[in-house]
C-alpha cells in the first residue's frame, strides 16, 4: 500500500513539475501563469506528503507538513483566479482583489508556522500507523476549519464561475471547453470532503491523490482548446501593441482593459491608469474627461514637452445590446499630429500664391463667395477693391523679369500688412489683386484704398543697385443688400473690375468706385 501510494505520489511530482514548467514557459496570457502557479503548488504540496509517508519520525513529518502548507493555501484561490481570467469574468487583477483574495491564505501560512505556540491549527498531533505504514494524526484546530471552509469557499466559486461561463456562450464550441473545467474543479471538493469525514479512519490525504487527475483533466482541456487560446493570443497581441491608444470601459465606466500606447498617451499627461473609474483617474483633467465620458467621436489636443500635439478619441460601442453600448465602450486614441501638420502643408500650398504669400484665385473665390453668402444672410455691408499694377510690362522690360517679381513680392507683403486680419485678399492674375473687405461701406472702402494707394506710390523697391517706384489703379466696388442688380459674387466683382477699368482710362495710380447704390 505505502509503495504504491509512494510511486503514484513521485510520479504525480514528476508530472507537476513538467506541466508548471510547460505552462509558465507558455504563459503569455495572465490565465496561464497563474495556472503554472496553481501546478507549482500542488507540486510542492505532494512533495511534502510523498515524504511524510516515507518517515517514521514525528519531527521530520512535522517539518514537512509545515512544508506543505507553503503552498496548499494559495492551490484553491488561484484556481479561482484561473477561472476569473479564463472566462474572462475580469481582465485583470487589481491589487484590491489580490489583497482579499490571498488574505486567508497568507493568514494561514503564518497561523500553520506559528502554531506551536497558540495550537490555533492543530490543537494536537502525533504518530499512528495505518495499513502498515505510519503517519501523522492531527486535531484540527479552529483556523484549520476556517482554512478549509475558504478553501471550499473558493472551489464552489470556481464551479459557478464555470457554470455561468458555460451558460453565457450560446455557441457550441466555445462553451464545452468549460465543462471540463468544471468537472476538473469538483475532484478536489469530493477529496476535501472525503478528508473532512474519512480523514481519521485511514490518514489518506485524498485531495493529494485527486490533485493530479484534476490536473490532468485541465491540462487536457487546455491543450484540446488551444486554438481558441490561439485566437484569443492573436487578438490580444493585436491589442496591445497597437499603436492606436485602447481603452475598454465597463459598466460605471470603469477603465477595466488598456493598452501599451493608452498607457503612454497617460503617461505624458502625468497620469497613470489604472482600474479605476475614469472619472476618479481625470478628475483633474475636465476637459479629456468630458470626451471619455462622451459616446461620439473627439478630438483632443495638448502641449507635450512643449510642442502642440493632436489627437482623435473615438469611440466604438461594444456588444450588440444597444442598452449595454452606452455602458461597453473602446476608446481609441491616435496621434494625429503629423497628418495635421502635412496637411496643413498641402493646404497652405494648394490654397496661397507663393510669389505674393497672399490667396491664389481659386482659394480667394472660394472665399469671397463664402463671404458674399454671409453678407447677404446677415444684411451685412461688403466692399470689394480691384487692383492692377500701373504699367507693370514696362518695369519687367526696363529692369528684368526678377526685378518685377520683386515688386509682386513687396507689393503682396504691403497688402497683407496694411489691411484688417479679417480681410482677404488675393492674387487673381499676374499682377492683378482682390480685397475683400467686410462690414465697410462703399465709402469707407474708397477711404481706405485711397491711404493703400498713396502708401504704394511712396514705396520704392530695392533690387540689387535699382530703386524702383510704382503704382496701382484701384477699382472699387460696394454690396448693399437692397440691391437686386447683385445675384453673386461674380457680378461684385464685374463691377469692380469696370471701376478699375475706369481708373485705367482716367490715368492711372487712382482710387474709381462702382457704388450699386451710385450708379
Ligand atoms: P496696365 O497699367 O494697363 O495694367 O499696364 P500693364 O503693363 O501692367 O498691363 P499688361 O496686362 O499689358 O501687362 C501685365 C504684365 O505683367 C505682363 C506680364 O509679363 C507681367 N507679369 C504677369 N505676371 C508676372 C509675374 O509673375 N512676374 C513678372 N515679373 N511679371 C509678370
Ligand atoms: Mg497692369
Ligand atoms: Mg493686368
Amino acid at each position: 500500500m505505502k509503495i504504491i501510494l509512494s510511486l503514484y505520489l513521485v510520479f504525480a511530482v514528476i508530472l507537476t513539475q513538467f506541466f508548471a514548467a510547460y505552462f509558465f514557459s507558455k504563459g503569455r496570457t495572465s490565465y496561464r501563469k497563474a495556472f503554472a502557479g496553481v501546478v507549482l503548488c500542488m507540486s510542492f504540496y505532494l512533495f511534502g506528503y510523498l515524504m511524510i509517508i516515507n518517515t517514521n519520525n514525528l519531527q521530520e513529518m512535522i517539518f514537512w507538513n509545515q512544508i506543505q502548507y507553503f503552498a496548499l493555501p494559495f492551490v484553491p484561490v488561484l484556481w479561482l483566479i484561473v477561472a476569473l481570467l479564463y472566462t474572462k469574468t475580469i481582465y485583470s487583477l487589481s491589487t484590491r482583489l489580490l489583497i482579499l483574495l490571498f488574505a486567508v491564505p497568507v493568514i494561514t501560512v503564518l497561523v500553520r508556522l506559528t502554531n506551536i505556540w497558540h495550537h490555533f491549527f492543530y490543537i494536537n498531533w502525533g504518530i499512528r500507523e495505518y495499513f502498515c505504514y505510519y503517519s501523522l494524526y492531527l486535531e484540527r484546530g479552529l483556523w484549520y476549519y476556517i482554512n478549509i471552509s475558504y478553501t471550499i469557499l473558493c472551489l464552489i466559486s470556481t464551479i459557478v464561475i464555470y457554470f455561468i461561463g458555460y451558460l453565457r456562450k450560446n455557441k457550441g464550441y466555445t462553451r464545452s471547453h468549460f465543462l471540463v473545467f468544471l468537472f476538473a474543479s469538483i475532484l478536489p471538493l469530493i477529496g476535501i470532503g472525503l478528508i473532512l469525514f474519512s480523514y481519521e479512519e485511514y490518514s489518506i490525504d485524498y485531495a493529494a491523490l485527486l490533485m493530479p487527475i484534476s490536473l490532468l483533466i485541465i491540462t487536457y482541456g487546455i491543450l484540446r482548446y488551444d486554438f481558441l487560446e490561439i485566437r484569443g493570443l492573436a487578438r490580444e497581441t493585436i491589442f496591445e501593441n497597437n499603436l492606436t491608444g485602447l481603452v475598454v470601459l465597463g459598466p460605471g465606466r470603469l477603465v477595466v482593459d488598456y493598452n501599451k500606447a493608452a498607457e503612454k498617451f497617460f503617461e505624458t499627461i502625468n497620469i497613470t491608469l489604472n482600474n479605476y473609474p475614469i472619472d476618479r483617474i481625470l478628475e483633474h483633467e475636465p476637459k479629456l474627461l468630458e470626451i471619455f465620458e462622451s459616446e461620439e467621436d473627439n478630438d483632443y489636443s495638448c502641449v507635450i514637452d512643449g510642442e502642440e500635439r493632436y489627437f482623435e478619441i473615438d469611440t466604438m460601442q461594444l456588444g450588440d445590446n444597444p442598452r449595454e453600448a452606452s455602458i461597453r465602450m473602446l476608446k481609441s486614441i491616435r496621434d494625429v499630429t503629423e497628418e495635421r501638420i502635412i496637411q496643413g502643408k498641402l493646404k497652405f500650398l494648394a490654397t496661397t500664391d507663393s510669389l505674393s504669400g497672399l490667396y491664389n484665385r481659386a482659394e480667394f473665390m472660394e472665399l469671397a463667395q463664402r463671404e458674399f453668402a454671409l453678407a447677404k444672410i446677415n444684411n451685412e455691408e461688403l466692399s470689394i477693391l480691384m487692383l492692377d499694377l500701373d504699367k507693370f510690362k514696362n518695369i519687367n522690360d526696363n529692369y528684368g523679369h526678377a526685378t518685377g517679381d520683386e515688386v509682386i513680392r513687396v507689393f503682396g507683403h504691403m497688402i497683407k500688412t496694411s489691411f484688417r486680419k479679417t480681410d482677404i485678399a488675393g492674387r487673381i492674375g499676374g499682377e492683378e489683386f482682390a480685397v475683400i473687405l467686410k462690414n465697410a461701406s462703399l465709402e469707407e472702402a474708397k477711404k481706405v484704398a485711397e491711404i493703400f494707394r498713396e502708401s504704394v506710390a511712396r514705396r520704392k523697391v530695392i533690387y540689387g543697385e535699382q530703386e524702383i517706384s510704382f503704382t496701382v489703379s484701384i477699382g472699387v466696388a460696394s454690396f448693399s443688400e437692397n440691391s437686386d442688380k447683385i445675384k453673386n459674387i461674380e457680378d461684385i466683382l464685374k463691377m469692380a473690375d469696370n471701376a478699375l477699368y475706369r481708373a485705367k482710362a482716367e490715368g492711372r495710380n487712382r482710387v474709381v468706385a462702382f457704388g450699386v447704390q451710385v450708379e
